[in-house]
């Protein structure tokens, strides 16, 4: 028997921005578990938001796991937290979205790493030089002594995980940088992606760094990019069938939903989706072909390939939850028929 370090990983009950959370569980194991072998857990749900004093069990579901490179035998356990008769808690955004293995999602998640309250590299006053040439920059003057460290070893922690992290870049401002995540399944996509914030999270303790997620860190007021989650999705039918009469319904449901993909999109997505800095405005849905100021960019393979393929919706912001995301693009692919018309024509005379 080998004893293995099981870190269960949740969302807490803050709001409206959970945070990660985990601790460890030793159990011995013959070899090591599969996901059917990890028992249900609890942990004090009043210390998280989750539960009232009095009464304050939650049960932490195990809901897929990945090898911990950081630790001898350790493994990472996505959980969802269920109340104790086994239902799923109000703040469990994963429980309830649809799932479809074959629509595929790919995030690029950006962020800045920060100290001592400022980006890193920014000077101790002011600002560094203006946007420019950080994006995808090489050099002290760009990207700094410690950056460079810091995303390679995500990318192996990542990788060693068996996280399908598909990229990095250093992005246009200064301290700020991108991943890739790719997953099938809204599900897997995302807890793909939170394990993954949990891995650089953890990895920037030892550097004294901090990540922050917020979707316009440095204000309104300063010309410095913001920082989004933009999620590229496609189904088997945007991939394989599609067409532009299917595309044309897609984006007027899409049109249709807005305010609802809006409300889920991540916090103070306000103070980002101004329709400056390769943004579209908050109040306003629009598409276009390699389009980076509307909300959903058409690659031009998509064009290319007759309607089909991948689209990029680029208002989810650095700090949303994917699942709502992925769950709510789901959603409203649903709601938009994959019959030809005259066939559904037919089905219903
Ligand atoms: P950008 O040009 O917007 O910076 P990136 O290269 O950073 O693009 O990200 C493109 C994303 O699109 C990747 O996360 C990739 O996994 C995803 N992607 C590629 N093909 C598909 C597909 N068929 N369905 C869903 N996502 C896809
Ligand atoms: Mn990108
Ligand atoms: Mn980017
Ligand atoms: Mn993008």
């Amino acid at each position: 028997m080998t004893k293995y370090k099981l870190e269960y990983i949740w969302l807490d009950g803050y709001e409206p921005v959970p945070n990660l959370r985990s601790k460890t569980k030793v159990v011995a194991f013959a070899g090591t578990p599969a996901l059917d072998d990890l028992p249900i857990w609890n942990f004090d749900g009043s210390s998280t938001r989750q539960a009232e004093g009095h009464d304050s069990d939650r049960l932490l579901q195990p809901v897929a796991v990945f090898p911990d490179p950081a630790r001898t035998n350790g493994m990472l356990v996505m959980c969802e937290v269920l109340l104790p008769d086994g239902t799923p808690h109000p703040s469990n955004t994963r429980a309830t979205i649809p799932d479809d293995p074959d629509a595929w999602f790919g995030f690029e998640q950006e962020y800045f790493l920060y100290r001592d309250g400022a980006p890193l590299g920014f000077p101790r006053e002011g600002f560094p030089a203006p946007q420019g040439e950080y994006y995808t920059g090489v050099g002290y003057k760009n990207v700094g002594d410690v950056a460079r460290a810091i995303v390679n070893a995500h990318v192996d922690l990542c990788l060693e995980a068996g996280i399908d992290l598909e990229g990095i870049n250093a992005e246009v401002a200064k301290g700020q940088w991108e991943f890739q995540i790719f997953g099938k399944g809204s599900k897997r996509a995302a807890d793909e992606l939170w394990i993954a914030r949990y891995l650089l999270l953890r990895l920037c303790e030892e550097y004294g760094v901090d990540v922050n997620f917020h979707p316009k860190p440095l204000g309104l007021e300063h010309d410095w990019n913001g920082s989004g989650l933009h999620t590229n999705f496609s189904t088997l039918h945007m991939r394989e069938t599609g067409g532009e009469e299917y595309f044309d319904e897609l984006m007027a449901a899409f049109d249709d939903a807005k305010d609802e993909h809006i409300a889920v999109y991540g916090a103070d997505n306000h103070l980002r989706l101004t329709g400056l800095h390769e943004t579209a405005a908050i109040d306003e849905f629009t598409y276009g072909v390699a389009n980076r100021g509307a909300s959903i960019r058409i690659p031009h393979s998509f064009i290319a390939c007759g309607h089909r393929g991948y689209l990029e919706d680029r208002r989810p912001n650095a700090l949303a939850d994917p699942y709502q995301v992925a769950g709510r693009i789901l959603q409203t692919i649903l709601t938009v028929h994959t019959e030809p018309v005259e066939l559904l024509e037919e089905a219903a005379a």
